[in-house]
C-alpha cells in the first residue's frame, strides 16, 4: 500500500466534501452525496442514492463478502452546523489546506471521517480483499437537526438496504483523552437519551400597575434556579463504571484514586477538582454520570402591563441508560418541589451495547499497534446522533473516530468556530479505520 498517496487522496476528498454547503438547515446535501457517488462509481462500486426529499440525499453502498458472518457498516453523516464566517481564520467552506491542517466546517463533524470510510471502502476494493463481512458504506443527510430525513429515513423506509449488518462504526462522542501523559481513545458504547419536558408555574391575572405575589413567574423561577444549582443525582451506568475503572487501573494511585472517587457521591466533587483535565473534559465526563435538565426556552407574559397567569419553560434532559420517566420524574421533582407542573414529551431511550464484543476487541488491538502504550476506553455519548436511528434495526453501533489528542486547542472544534484537522490525524485516523476494517471483515488468507 502506497500510503503516502493514499493519505493525499484522504486529505483532497475531505477538502472536497468541506466544500460543499451542507449547512443545516437546509441541508442540501444531495450535491455531496452525489460526489461520494461519482467517486465509487469511477471505482467499480455502484451506490444507491436515494432523496428522502428534494435536496436531502442519501448514499448506502456495499462491497460484498462472502457471506460467512454479518456485515459491518460504516455510516456518517455529510449534513452541517451553521457558521458563523467572520470568526474563522479560513472560510468556513474553503476546504483550505494550510500548515498540515485542513479548514472548514464538517472537518472534525464528520466530513473527515466520511472520507476515511470511503477511502477504505476504495481500498478494499483496489486491493480485490477476500471479505467474509460485507463492508457497507451508509452517507446521510439530516443528523444535526436529528436525523428524520437522513438514517431514520433509510432506517425506516429502505431498512433491507442495512438492517443485515451485525455491527456500525460512527462517530462519537470524544476521541481521545490524555491523562499523565498516557493516552486514552474513547469508543462510545452507549449513548444518553432524551426526555424533554416542560416545567410550569400558574398563577393569578392582574393589572401589572398593582402587583400582587401570585405572578406566575415566582414559582417557575424558584423551580429554575433550583434545576440550575442542583445537579441530578449520580447513576453509575456500566460504561461509566468501565469507562474510569479502565482508565484508573492505567494510572498512578493518586490519579486513579480521583478517577475512582468520581463514583461516590461523597467525594465525587472533589475528585473532579483534582483532576488535571480541560474544562470541555470535565464537564462531558460530569454530564457521563448523571441525568442532566437544562432550562432553555422561556414563555411568560402577552402584554407588558398584565401580570402572567401562566409561565412555563422547555427543558432539554438528557437521560442515561437504565433511566425510566418513573425515576426521572422522582428525580426532577427533588430538585424543582411540587409548586410547578412537569409535562413531559416523547422520550427517545438512551442505547448500550455491550464493550466485550469481537469488533472491540479489534479497535483495541488495532490502536495498541499504532500508538503503543495507548488504551481504548468504552464511552457514552451525552448528545444524541444517528446511532439511535438504526439502533432498533437490532444493529450494535460503536462510536469511533480515530483521531489522536493534539492539545487543548482540540476541544470545541466541533460545532465551534475555526474546526479543521490535522494532515497527520487524517493520516492516522485513515490508516487505523482501514486497519479496523480489514481485519474484522477480511476472510483470512
Ligand atoms: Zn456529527
Amino acid at each position: 500500500m502506497n500510503w503516502h498517496q493514499v493519505i493525499e487522496e484522504v486529505t483532497c476528498l475531505t477538502q472536497e466534501l468541506i466544500r460543499f454547503d451542507t449547512t443545516n438547515p437546509p441541508g442540501n446535501e444531495t450535491p455531496c452525496i452525489e460526489y461520494i457517488a461519482a467517486v465509487l462509481r469511477q471505482e467499480g462500486i455502484e451506490p444507491v442514492v436515494l432523496e428522502s426529499a428534494p435536496g436531502r440525499g442519501n448514499l448506502v453502498a456495499r462491497l460484498r463478502g462472502d457471506g460467512s458472518l454479518p456485515p459491518l457498516l460504516l455510516m456518517g453523516h455529510v449534513d452541517v452546523v451553521p457558521a458563523e464566517a467572520e470568526h474563522w481564520r479560513h472560510p468556513p467552506f474553503s476546504g483550505d489546506l494550510a500548515d498540515g491542517t485542513v479548514w472548514g466546517r464538517g472537518a472534525t463533524d464528520m466530513k473527515q471521517m466520511v472520507a476515511m470510510e470511503l477511502m477504505a471502502l476504495l481500498l478494499l476494493k483496489r486491493s480485490a480483499t477476500v471479505l467474509k463481512r460485507d463492508v457497507i458504506l451508509m452517507t446521510n443527510a439530516d443528523e444535526e437537526t436529528g436525523g428524520k430525513l437522513g438514517a431514520g429515513f433509510i432506517a425506516e423506509e429502505h431498512p433491507d438496504l442495512i438492517r443485515d449488518a451485525e455491527y456500525a462504526i460512527n462517530e462519537g462522542g470524544a476521541t481521545s483523552i490524555e491523562l499523565d501523559g498516557r493516552l486514552f481513545f474513547v469508543c462510545s458504547t452507549a449513548e444518553k437519551g432524551t426526555a424533554r419536558f416542560t416545567v410550569r408555574g400558574q398563577g393569578e391575572p392582574g393589572h401589572a400597575s398593582q402587583p400582587h405575589a401570585r405572578n406566575a413567574i415566582l414559582p417557575l423561577s424558584r423551580a429554575l434556579v433550583r434545576l440550575i444549582e442542583t445537579p441530578l443525582p449520580l447513576r453509575i451506568t456500566k460504561t461509566a463504571a468501565l469507562h474510569v475503572e479502565t482508565m484508573a487501573q492505567h494510572l498512578n494511585g493518586e490519579l486513579a484514586a480521583a478517577l475512582r472517587g468520581l463514583l461516590d457521591p461523597a467525594t465525587h466533587d472533589a475528585s473532579m477538582a483534582a483532576l488535571p483535565l480541560a474544562e470541555p473534559v470535565k464537564r462531558r465526563l460530569a454530564a457521563a454520570l448523571r441525568n442532566t435538565a437544562t432550562p432553555t426556552i422561556l414563555r411568560a407574559g402577552t402584554k407588558i402591563n398584565v401580570i402572567p397567569a401562566q409561565a412555563e419553560c422547555d427543558v432539554d434532559c438528557r437521560i442515561l441508560p437504565g433511566t425510566t420517566l418513573e425515576s426521572l420524574t422522582e428525580e426532577v421533582r427533588a430538585v424543582v418541589g411540587n409548586e410547578v407542573e412537569l409535562e413531559f414529551g416523547p422520550v427517545s431511550p438512551p442505547l448500550e451495547s455491550d464493550p466485550a464484543s469481537p469488533l472491540f476487541e479489534t479497535i483495541r488491538m488495532v490502536l495498541a499497534e499504532h500508538e503503543p502504550g495507548s488504551t481504548l476506553v468504552p464511552g457514552l455519548i451525552t448528545g444524541g446522533t444517528d446511532a439511535k436511528r438504526i439502533a432498533p434495526l437490532g444493529i450494535k453501533v460503536y462510536g469511533f473516530v480515530p483521531m489522536r489528542y493534539e492539545g487543548a486547542s482540540m476541544t470545541g472544534l466541533a460545532h465551534g468556530h475555526n474546526e479543521r484537522i490535522s494532515v497527520a490525524n487524517l493520516a492516522f485516523g485513515t490508516r487505523v479505520l482501514y486497519d479496523v476494517v480489514s481485519r474484522f471483515c477480511a476472510a483470512l488468507p
